[in-house]
């Protein structure tokens, strides 16, 4: 069906700007704790050495990933696979554990957005005085602040865009780029995309980025069950709602524990009044936990009318938190942390690839042998100097020589021409030959590879 629209309708509603009330507790200062943490490594990783390298650094010109003293290679790179299926797997378990706990306490855009509105407030002072200054006309003072908080916001952002840019590129010789104008094409488009969408997602989508944008808040409900811990309202014990004298008997007057102060939804970062029930909006920050509990302390009522609990508890029923798939979730996530870090351990830190000289197939030489020439391409991949040994394993009577000496430092990729010689009576058409690498000195490391060794057919 058509409808029709006068001209100056619109389909698009604006939502009201959500300005949330500051908010002191224990799950505020949790809250600002894992701020504090998790911002404090992002911005300090880089910075800090390990191994002689950056303590974490993706360098993909190179190719090379360097992650508290490991150094991954591209043939490493089932390990970063691994580990990313590690990190979904862990909210997968997280969620079903504990709800939204990751959206209330570690996403980035909600780490961000608490920072971006601690210089908010700053500047512009708490709610009622941030709701007054925009409904006031522009004046001095009202430039001064807007101004003052968009020079923070766009510093932050653009030291969060520097910092992004410096996992990818050593980040002391980005900072020297910058002061010295050389900055690349790619890493100045990095650093302002990074600073931009900080500072858009942070500064001034906020709350919209999870109400309508975040795939995660869709397809968590999936993982959620009666057991899963939610903050919800107590509503059997809340209502009815409404105001009274703390002196007040709220039996005698027909009313719930809830004042109608409305100050969870004041301190709601996404605007939303937990008393309506359950709601995909709620980030799980706990912020209305805190208030409440705080009016409900200066009100001589029991702490918890807004508290975690799970949907069968607030039925009346019991709750578990030990469900099936708890069980499976935790199995599965431990056998796959064992398993890489038991593969990380045993990592052969050499590379080695025989490459057959497509020129000659063979070589007749005048004491009747035979000799192959091959192509090897070393990789040390271990973090110290090595000299190679190498040997064919099961032949005492072939003979190979390498040039130049195999000794690579840290980290190098050698090529060298190994040619390798057999007595014509060793077999006819050709032989698997395995040929073995191995370390001079400590630490040991040994590798295995299997060639053709080719010989005449008649
Ligand atoms: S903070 Fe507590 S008492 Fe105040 S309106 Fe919300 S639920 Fe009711
Ligand atoms: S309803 Fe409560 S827990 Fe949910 S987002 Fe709002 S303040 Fe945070």
């Amino acid at each position: 069906m058509n409808q029709k629209h006068d001209a100056g309708d619109s389909l698009y509603r604006k939502d009201p700007k959500v300005y949330p009330r500051d908010v002191k507790g224990t799950f505020a200062s949790l809250r600002k704790l894992a701020v504090v943490v998790l911002l404090g490594l992002y911005y300090i990783l880089p910075w800090i050495n390990w191994g002689g390298n950056q303590s974490v650094l993706f360098d993909l010109p190179a190719r090379k990933f360097y992650i508290f003293g490991l150094t991954f290679w591209p043939q490493d790179f089932i390990f970063l696979t691994l580990m990313l299926i590690i990190a979904g797997l862990s909210l997968f378990f997280v969620t079903a554990v504990a709800g939204r706990l990751w959206c209330g306490y570690a996403c980035p855009q909600t780490v961000w957005t608490e920072v971006f509105l601690w210089m908010e407030r700053w500047v512009e002072g708490d709610r009622n005085k941030r709701n007054k200054l925009d409904a006031s006309p522009w004046n001095r003072n009202k430039i001064i602040r807007k101004t003052s908080k968009q020079v923070l916001w766009i510093s932050f952002a653009l030291w969060t865009g520097f910092t992004f840019v410096g996992f990818f590129t050593p980040i002391r010789e980005l900072g020297h780029s910058i002061i010295t104008f050389q900055l690349g094409n790619w890493e100045t488009f990095w650093l302002l995309f990074y600073s931009f969408a900080t500072y858009g997602n942070a500064g001034i989508l906020r709350e919209q980025v999870c109400k309508y944008m975040c795939p995660y808040a869709r397809f968590q409900s999936a993982m959620f069950d009666k057991d899963t811990l939610v903050i919800a309202y107590d509503e059997k014990r809340g209502e009815p709602r409404g105001g009274r004298r703390k002196s007040d008997n709220p039996s005698e007057k027909g009313l719930g524990d809830c004042i109608g102060c409305t100050l969870c939804v004041q301190v709601c970062p996404t605007g939303i009044d937990i008393r309506e029930g359950l709601q995909i909006e709620c980030i799980a920050c706990a912020a209305c936990i805190d208030v409440c509990d705080q009016v409900m302390d200066k009100m001589d009522y029991k702490k918890g009318l807004i508290s975690y609990t799970t949907e069968h508890r607030l039925g009346g029923n019991e709750s578990h938190v030990f469900r099936p798939r708890i069980f499976v979730y935790a199995f599965l996530l431990l056998a796959l942390v064992a398993g890489v870090l038991w593969s990380v351990n045993h990592r052969v830190l050499l590379r080695a690839d025989l490459l057959r000289d497509r020129n000659a197939l063979y070589r007749e030489l005048a004491d009747d042998r035979i000799e192959n020439v091959y192509t090897l391409k070393l990789i040390n991949m271990d973090s110290v100097l090595h000299n190679y040994q190498i040997e064919i394993v099961g032949h005492d009577d072939m003979v190979l020589f390498i040039s130049p000496e195999p000794v690579l430092e840290p980290e190098e990729v050698g090529n060298f021409i190994l040619r390798m010689q057999a007595p014509a009576s060793l077999g006819r058409g050709s032989v698997e030959v395995d040929v073995r690498f191995s370390t001079m000195e400590e630490p040991f490391i040994e590798r295995t590879v299997s060639t053709r060794f080719l010989m005449p057919f008649d």
